[in-house]
């Protein structure tokens, strides 16, 4: 993100000016300061925004309203499924760094945001005032989009497309299934979270089926006809799972070839397609996506079911003083990921920051890389700097890229999870 000279050293004079206070000095300090930000979600874009504009101006309390006490990141929820990670890795808390940073937390969900009294509203019944709201509550499924799914029906054949349990009962499943089984997947149209999170789980379940259960197999039913990383997953599958042969691990079957599940069964795992009924072992289904639900009900979407935002702010188009980050907000081209939902954070807080105070806005860029694995120890990404132009975000053209064929993919891996420790740090450290 750049900050312009001048705002830059206002900033960093307001975090100067708060050095060496204590933690009841900062608390202190933020009574003084009389500017209240309430952040709903504290997930990647949400504890990434609360955390920096405590940095950049220490003297604004935020809140946190987050109903969980513990955050598991999806991002790399994909190793844990597939073995070589334990849920623990992928789970952070929120104690150390509320106290760390000066930010209090309240466990609780929000139900309602009124925009025009400027309040937040709890399910608990607590109301929460705000100068600013931040709002960042990722991604809702929508069931109803395939007969027979449903919220209930999720805990038989999950998405884990939140992390937490259900990323723990898909991966007892796989490891109850017995050898020769089939795990079928029916991934997401667009637009949706994590664009090649589903092509990743795919390549790291076979990989544990190589290891573990070596006649079982993986069948993608997509309601796509191409996806993200595609020539690279590809020639990963090629290279490590037979794919195109007749004995490969790994079957993808687009939307021109029937590959959409219309319907589920779930009690007995079996997927509907127009002219097709796979019984599967294991049935992971990842819906259609919207806007987290909090999103709607506060009126921040569109008919498109996500939150249109401006772009220099992240303030809602829909309502004053209201901003939106991370998946439930309109940001393309930057791409449903935890990177670009750490980047808007920083966009964001910085922006907040400055209209608390009157100030100019100022000019954002943003950074997004996706890893991917298609072996522990083979590793892909696509990469791209983004800068504002006419007020939204744009590619910096020649600035990123994919790994290209054939390139170091170990140190792909490594990078991954060296990307991982990094960010998590950068939003929960
Ligand atoms: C399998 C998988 C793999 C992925 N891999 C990667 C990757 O390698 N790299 C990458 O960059 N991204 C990856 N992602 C995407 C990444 O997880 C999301 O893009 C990112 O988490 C979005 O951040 P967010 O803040 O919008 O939502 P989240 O991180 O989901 O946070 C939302 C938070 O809001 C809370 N919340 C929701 N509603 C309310 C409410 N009403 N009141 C209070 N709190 C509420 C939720 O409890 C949650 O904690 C992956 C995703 C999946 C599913």
């Amino acid at each position: 993100m750049t900050i312009k000279r001048r705002q830059f050293i206002k900033a960093a004079g307001a975090v100067g000016a708060a050095t060496g206070l204590s933690l009841s000095g900062l608390r202190f300090a933020n009574a003084g300061s009389g500017k209240h930000v309430v952040v709903v979600g504290g997930g990647a874009g949400g504890a990434t925004c609360a955390k920096y504009i405590r940095h950049f101006d220490p003297s604004v309390e935020v809140t946190v309203i987050e109903p969980k006490t513990e955050f598991a990141t999806c991002f790399m929820s994909n190793w844990v499924i597939a073995g070589f990670k334990e849920q623990n890795w992928i789970t952070h808390g929120y104690g150390d760094w509320s106290r760390k940073h000066g930010i209090k937390v309240i466990h609780d969900l929000v139900v309602d945001i009124d925009a025009a009294k400027q309040t937040v509203i709890c399910k608990s019944g607590q109301v929460v005032n705000y100068d600013r709201c931040v709002v960042s509550p990722g991604v809702d499924m929508k069931y109803d989009t395939i007969d027979g799914y449903s919220e209930a029906a999720s805990h038989l054949v999950p998405h884990a497309w939140h992390a937490g349990p259900q990323t723990t009962v898909l991966r007892k499943q796989l490891e109850a299934m017995p050898d020769g089984g089939l795990f079928v997947m029916a991934a997401p149209p667009n637009p949706f979270r994590c664009p090649p999170g589903p092509y990743e789980r795919a390549s790291l379940v076979a990989h544990y089926f190589k290891q573990h259960k070596p006649r079982s197999k993986v069948l993608i039913l997509d309601s796509k006809d191409a996806f993200s990383k595609q020539g690279l997953f590809t020639a990963g599958w090629k290279q490590h799972y037979g794919f195109g042969t007749d004995d490969s691990m790994i079957e993808w079957r687009s939307k021109a070839n029937d590959g959409t599940v219309q319907a589920v069964n779930a009690d007995n795992r079996t997927a509907m397609t127009t002219f097709d009924e796979i019984k599967a072992d294991v049935l992971n289904v990842i819906p259609a996506q919207t806007a987290g639900h909090i999103a709607y009900k506060a009126g921040l979407t569109d008919a498109s079911g996500w939150c249109p935002v401006n772009h220099m702010t992240w303030e809602s188009k829909m309502h004053k003083n209201v901003h939106v980050i991370g998946d439930a907000a309109i940001a393309s081209p930057l791409p449903k990921s935890g990177y670009a939902a750490n980047s808007e954070g920083k966009v964001c807080a910085a922006a907040v920051v400055a209209m608390l105070k009157g100030n100019d806005v100022p000019t954002p860029s943003w950074v997004n890389t996706c890893y991917s694995l298609v072996t522990p120890d083979h590793g892909v990404s696509v990469a791209m700097v983004y800068d504002a132009k006419d007020g939204k975000v744009s590619k910096v053209k020649g600035s990123g890229g994919l790994t290209p064929v054939g390139g170091a993919y170990g140190l792909e891996a490594v990078y991954a999870e060296s990307w991982y420790l990094n960010i998590v740090d950068d939003m929960f450290g």
